[in-house]
């Protein structure tokens, strides 16, 4: 086994792998009815872990699935400070695991934690088990030595791959707080580089309809005279999508621009142009793949997901009266739901022609987040990492919508979202997994970060 970080992972595997195989092999799938017994299962499995490392925690069942709350205090008399006075560093991760078919694809089972090469295969590996294992196996090894320097406060849930919000409805009606949190559910574009994830982008899910009349007509004898739902519900649509690259002013309010750094830290990241190629992606205009970060995490986004109306398989000389559409905005950190939505509305209702009905719905809505990147305990755990690793982490934004950041970041904790995942990790698709020396080497970075947020 070759020397990592100073790690010497063959001495050090079996400690790990037992503890981590006996979590990967409870199927604790969210999106699975079938599944709720081993999904609290998983759920206790944290629980008794905290427990065990001599701390409290319960599993409380909710109307979905069940939360996992858990306190494990400081050590005594480390850093010879008075309990009250030692910052409390909250711990989030989830213990569900999204669906693993299509079984066939896998290459070994996928309930079953297995080494092949460098990597270690399962289903959660990397989403999230394996990553939240790292912060509780650290957190309970600093106990055990009576060197824990914080107070470490689990609150973790069992629902995440199935959107669920009792996570953010517990913390937004918890008033104790905490001085920092950590989130390893996230991960690294290029292998040894970490990231801290420092925005989240939010999301309006719309559900658009455009009537224009009360039956179908035939084309030949009103075509040209009576209005088109299909017509008058692209033409609705075409006011809300982007022109060269950006969305109408009114769905731009808000934007939050990326710091100096930000910005620098993109030209880390693998380019714009690859990450297209490598989706088989074609981009939107010639500046997409220069722009691409700046378009997919720091901008707003639409996405028209799927329109419907008329005929469109069988030859039907049609005139449709009904179409719709669902719509999704991801929306830029510093933006907020209610003016995007009430802004796309409006822009849509501008649009529809005259005797059109237009019916927008909203099925969904989540915040954006943004961590100030200067906070201090943001700082700490840049250092943390760059102790650990010998790499200080990039400041990146995710494209992707997380509600449990905003729900931190509201409640004035600053958030240190990052992780070990690679884009090789198969995450969500057959064969997951995670570079086998990432869970010392993540046990080791979540220690150093324990011991530097003592500092706040
Ligand atoms: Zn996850």
């Amino acid at each position: 086994m070759p020397l990592c970080w100073g790690i010497d992972f063959g001495a050090v595997a079996e400690a790990w792998f037992d503890e981590l195989s006996e979590l990967l092999r409870i199927p604790s799938v969210s999106a699975d009815p079938a599944r709720a017994r081993d999904v609290n299962d998983a759920a206790e499995w944290l629980a008794a872990f905290v427990r065990a490392a001599g701390g409290t925690a319960e599993v409380v069942q909710t109307e979905t699935h069940p939360l996992i709350l858990g306190d494990l205090h400081a050590s005594n008399g480390s850093r010879d400070q008075t309990p009250g006075q030692v910052p409390t560093v909250l711990v989030y991760g989830h213990v569900d695991v999204q669906p693993p078919d299509p079984l066939e694809l896998w290459e070994s089972d996928p309930f079953t934690l297995e080494q092949r090469g460098e990597w270690i295969y399962g289903r959660g590996v990397a989403d999230d088990k394996g990553q939240l294992y790292m912060l509780a196996k650290a957190a309970a090894d600093l106990a055990a030595a009576g060197e824990l320097p914080v107070n470490v406060r689990f609150a973790c849930d069992s629902e995440e791959e199935t959107g669920g919000h009792q996570i953010v409805d517990f913390l937004a009606a918890d008033d104790r707080g905490a001085d920092a949190a950590i989130i390893f559910d996230a991960g690294m574009t290029r292998r040894g580089v970490p990231e801290f994830a420092v925005a989240t982008r939010g999301l309006v899910y719309l559900h658009v309809s455009a009537r224009t009349g009360e039956r179908d007509l035939h084309s030949g004898i009103y075509g040209g005279a009576a209005l088109n739902a299909v017509h008058a519900l692209t033409q609705i649509l075409s006011a809300v999508l982007p022109r060269e690259g950006r969305m109408p002013e009114p769905l731009r309010v808000g934007i939050a621009p990326p710091t100096e750094e930000e910005r620098a830290a993109w030209a880390e990241l693998v380019p714009g142009a690859e990450m297209l190629a490598q989706a088989g992606a074609r981009p939107t205009d010639p500046v997409a793949a220069e722009e691409f970060y700046v378009r997919t995490t720091a901008e707003p986004a639409l996405d028209v997901n799927g329109i419907v109306g008329g005929s469109p398989i069988l030859q039907k000389t049609v005139l449709p009266v009904f179409a719709e559409a669902n719509v999704s905005i991801r929306l830029a950190p510093g933006q907020e739901v209610e003016t995007i939505a009430v802004a796309a509305e409006q822009l849509m209702r501008e649009a529809a022609p005259a005797g059109a009905e237009l019916e927008v719905r909203r099925l969904s809505a989540a915040p954006a987040g943004l961590v100030p990147p200067d906070a201090p305990a943001l700082q700490l755990g840049l250092e943390a990492f760059e102790q650990a690793m010998g790499t200080r982490p990039l400041l990146v934004r995710s494209g992707g919508t997380l509600p449990i950041v905003p729900a931190l970041v509201d409640k004035g904790i600053p958030t240190i979202l990052s992780g070990f995942a690679l884009p090789e990790s198969n995450i969500h698709s057959p064969n997951e997994r995670l570079l086998a020396e990432y869970i010392p080497l993540g046990i080791e970075v979540s220690r150093e970060l324990f011991r530097s947020l003592a500092r706040l």
